[in-house]
């Protein structure tokens, strides 16, 4: 497909990415006496938006998809059906070469800052290395990019010289963050980008992020396990279960007014810093399904109190509860958006 023709795709005004009905299935070998290859649907028809500037960030627990997801959205992985339009372009269609192009401007922070840097590179060598790939520029240039860049994360110019083992799990992310905007990027990836490190470092990490966001106009799609995370960052929130995005809202409305009883769950589970405050915790029954082998119907239906016949059978759909608040649960959609 041209260039023009999935540029013709007109997205809404202020919005910078839509995935349409996304899915992500990994197939396995078909084994003698099996009658069809087995099947993990990583992630399941998944649909949103991200608005320019926003973070958007997508939470569940481990295994959910959702680090899936956000490698299906930046193309590291093509998606089995759906689609993913960025400024109006369809990524899965673009010829590889306008699909370069867009790299520069779509980037990644890894979740471990130590498995991400590699160990024979100096500060200097690991920043610049995309300048190296996509810039003409000259040495001169680029060093100092690569030294405004620094400045800007924190990192002081005599760093330059020095390899990965000799800095902190916060340093060494401030370095992931550095070669993360060396190149200007609009849209940037964030896959648990402070899961791997102290707690102490986390909020000076998460801060800097946010200040960067201002100052340079990022959008963030930020994924992670941890409520309390992604509550400081983000704008909205989806909330994943086995594959599926079973809740979506403003953070306010989704920390107030969780509607879905999986997100009641997590919601439940958050430490109150106030020890008068007593909160009794929603408790899960069962163990998480196997994304091999998941549950008919409803996913959470074996671990869920409301569950009835009709979960057990009926996928329930997204529907909207209120302006911007969706839900995937027969509980809501009954009741046409309130609970029945
Ligand atoms: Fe629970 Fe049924 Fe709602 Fe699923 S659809 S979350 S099983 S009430």
């Amino acid at each position: 497909m041209s260039e023009k023709a999935v540029r013709s795709m007109k997205n809404d005004a202020n919005e910078i990415l839509r995935v349409e009905h996304v899915k992500k299935y990994f197939y396995g070998n078909k084994k003698l006496f099996q009658k069809e290859r087995s099947v993990v649907k990583a992630v399941n028809d998944v649909s949103f938006d991200i608005k320019e500037g926003e973070t958007f960030g997508i939470v569940g627990e481990s295994g959910c998809g959702k680090s899936t997801l956000g490698r299906t959205v930046i193309q590291l992985l093509k998606p089995t059906e759906g689609k993913v339009i960025y400024k109006g372009m369809d990524l899965a269609a673009l010829p590889a070469e306008e699909m370069r192009k867009l790299r520069m401007e779509i980037q990644i922070i890894f979740q471990d800052p130590y498995a991400s840097l590699n160990p024979r590179m100096t500060v200097r060598e690991l920043i610049q290395a995309p300048l190296d790939v996509f810039s003409n520029a000259s040495a001169e240039e680029k060093l100092s990019k690569v030294k405004e860049i620094m400045a800007k994360v924190g990192l002081r110019e005599e760093y330059l010289g020095k390899y990965p083992h000799e800095f902190s799990g916060g340093q060494r992310q401030r370095i992931v963050i550095a070669r993360a905007l060396i190149l200007d990027p609009q849209f940037i990836f964030c896959d648990e980008p402070v899961s791997a490190l102290d707690v102490s470092v986390r909020a000076q990490v998460l801060n800097l992020m946010k200040d960067l966001q201002k100052e340079f106009n990022l959008t963030y799609m930020f994924i992670s396990h941890d409520l309390s995370v992604v509550r400081f960052l983000c704008d909205r929130i989806a909330v994943m279960y086995l594959g599926r995005i079973v809740e979506l809202a403003d953070k306010e409305e989704l920390y107030n007014n969780a509607k879905h009883p999986y997100t009641e769950a997590l919601m439940s589970a958050i430490p109150v810093p106030d020890v008068d405050v007593k909160r009794i915790p929603v408790l899960l029954e069962g163990d998480i399904p196997s994304p091999y082998n998941p549950p008919s119907g409803c996913l959470f239906h074996t671990r869920c109190r409301y569950a009835t016949e009709r979960c057990k059978t009926e996928v329930p759909q997204m529907m909207e509860v209120c302006p911007g608040h969706q839900v995937a649960c027969h509980l809501f959609a009954e009741n046409g958006g309130g609970k029945v």
